[in-house]
Order: C-alpha cells, then structure tokens, then sequence
C-alpha cells in the first residue's frame, strides 16, 4: 500500500476533481468546507478507506441509487446522476475487494438498474446467485439489483430482514434522497418529493444500529449522507431550514453516515472514491475509465434514464454531455497513474505492485 502520506496527496488531488464546479452550480462552496473539516481529510479517501477496512472478500455491500425525477408526470422517469456511480463503484468493490454488490433502487425501475449495471461487466443475478457466483470454480463476476419499497413500513420491516440475512460489510448511498427529520424527501430546490421515493434512510439506520459502516456521497445538499454537517447546511442552504413543502423540516436529512463525500456531481463522487481506491490498492486496472465511462451513459440512456437537468434521454449527466464526463475520466485516471509511477520510481509501492498494468477497458 502506497504511504499514508503519499495517499493524502492523491486524496487532495481526487478531492479537487470531484469539486470542481464544471456545470456552474454553485452547491459544491456550500458543501464540501464543511464536510471536509468535520472529516479531516480528503472525502473521497477518507471514504475508499473505510471500505477497505470494513469490506472482506465475498462480504455483500448494499448501494442505494435513484431519483425519480419528474413523478409528477410519471414515476418512471429517472435521472443519470446515480446509476453509473453505483456501477462504477461495484465494479471496483467487486473487482478490487472481491465484494458482492447488491444495488437497491425503486421497484420500477430495478430493470433500468440492471442494464447500467452489466455495461461494467458485472452479471446481474439474484443476490444468493451473486453471493454463489463469488465461490464459483468457472469465473462468474456478479452483482444484484433489489427494489426498495416507497412505502415507509415496509420499508423498515424491509431494511431489517436485508441487513440481516446479508450481513453487509458497508452500505453507501449515491445521489439518494434521504428524509428531514420530519420524515420527508426534498429536492435541493425545496420541493417535498416523499413519495415516489424508496426510503432507503431505513437500510442506513438499520446499518448504523448494527455498527455497519455508512457512506453517503451527494451533490445537492438533500441526499443521504448530508446529516453528517446537517447543523453546517441548515445555516447556509437557501432551503436548509425552510422548504416549500411547509412540513417546517427543512431539506436536510436526518440519517447521519460514518463517512461524507460531497461532489459537483454525485457520479463524479462515486468515481473518486472509485481512484482512491485504485491508488489505496496500487491497482489502476480499477479505474473507471473513459470508455467504460461512455459504455455505462451510453446504456443508462438506451435504459431510458434521463439527464436531470437537461429533461432529455441522453448520454449525459447533470447537464454534462458524454464527452466531458469522458475528458474528466481520463484526467481522473490520468492523476492516480501518474502518482504511482513516481510513487514506484521512488521504491515507495509494494513489491509486485500493479501500478504500471494498463487499464483493462
Ligand atoms: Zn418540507
């Protein structure tokens, strides 16, 4: 493993990736200072840290994913931001840790789910398929998709029959709406939009009473995972403290996580935890590559999720087209490479390190 301080650096030059506000959103300012003090180190480090304590081989590891994103006119519209971090990051769980990722999302659109998550490679099977595939003697690499329920009791009874008959190692939600402490989802623009919503905040505090280790990474301020600074975000959002809903609770949920990482974009996020995890491994074949990038938007809008900011079906996310999310991929991966060669000039990297292997797609 490269030194602590070495991985710092990384961390440092990861962090300034994922926050770096391309699409001129403004959120991240509010955000990231405050996450990042209360951590004490660079977010995406601090996160692929943790599961590189906590994730053993054959462990399941849960990912909550999903926004539905115009339910009014119908709750099967959902956008690009999520899907392809939580595919990116079960590739390299699976990969790098040898875990089995069981993806939950909303019922409806599980199927949706299972097509971004084969374009990086991982066959989508039930979760005791995936758990056997990990022990087989043919290669199978696999992964699940469950639906969570919208409903709020069946979603407890739900979360605490899956934690327990799965016995996750972690449990990490990406651009996941969580609920204000009156038990209600918002938009970061202050919409209440509870109900088409799984509430994925019961596999987190069924996790957190276990002592499971959580992770949260978002971009707007209202995802699970922003309870870690939730005093920090009521003070500074503009509807922290008060929504438009009326229900007094504010946008900020309430679950607190172990770990925070807060992005421009929640994929990009996902894809720095994704780096440091390559770079904690010494494995750059972990990556999210640029054409894997291109592979997962290509199928997330073939899948039919849409951009959420531009409202059309395409190979974007958050209103950045294909191109750029490629570009800031190759930049991502570009970082953590260059690190490791000179951390491997330097003598500095594990013997039979594999650091200079070439990503394999
Ligand atoms: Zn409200």
């Amino acid at each position: 493993m490269p030194t602590q301080e070495m991985l710092l650096e990384i961390g440092e030059r990861i962090d300034s990736l994922i926050t770096l506000d391309v699409p001129s959103r403004g959120a991240i300012k509010n955000l990231y200072p405050y996450a990042r003090k209360k951590a004490g180190k660079p977010l995406a480090l601090a996160a692929a840290q943790a599961l590189c304590e906590s994730v053993k081989e054959k462990g399941v590891v849960f990912i909550a994913t999903g926004w539905p994103d115009r339910p009014h006119i119908n709750p099967e519209i959902a956008e690009t931001d999520g899907p392809p971090g939580a595919a990116a990051l079960a590739r390299a769980l699976h990969r790098g840790l040898k875990a089995v990722p069981i993806i939950f999302i909303e019922e409806n659109l599980v199927e949706k789910m299972a097509i971004v998550l084969e374009a990086v490679g991982l066959r989508v099977l039930s979760p005791e398929e995936a758990i056997a595939a990990a022990s087989s003697h043919a290669p199978i690499h696999a992964a699940s998709v469950l639906g969570f329920p919208t409903d709020r009791e069946e979603a407890k009874e739900r979360a605490k029959e899956l934690v327990e008959k799965y016995s996750p190692r972690a449990v990490v939600a990406i651009e996941k709406g969580g609920m204000n402490d009156k038990g209600y989802i918002h938009t970061s623009r202050g919409a209440e939009t509870t109900k088409d919503m799984a509430k994925a905040d019961y596999l987190f505090l069924e996790a957190i009473e276990k002592g499971i280790t959580t992770i949260g990474i978002g971009d707007g301020g209202n995802e699970i995972g922003m309870g870690f600074i939730k005093k920090e975000l009521r003070e500074i959002l503009p509807y922290g403290k008060k929504c438009l809903c009326g229900c007094g609770g504010g946008i900020v949920p309430d679950t607190v996580t172990d770990v925070l990482v807060t992005a421009v974009i929640s994929n990009w996020g996902a894809y720095g935890v994704v780096a440091c995890l390559a770079a904690i491994l010494e494995r750059i074949d972990l990556l999210h590559s640029s054409q894997l990038e291109q592979r997962v938007l290509w199928r997330s809008s073939d899948a039919r999720f849409i951009d959420g900011i531009t409202g059309f079906v395409e190979p974007g996310a958050d209103g950045i087209p294909a191109r750029i999310n490629m570009a800031y991929l190759d930049l991502m991966a570009e970082t953590v490479i260059q690190a490791l060669r000179y951390a491997g000039k330097k003598g500095l990297l594990n013997k039979g390190a594999r650091y200079l292997k070439i990503p394999v797609e």
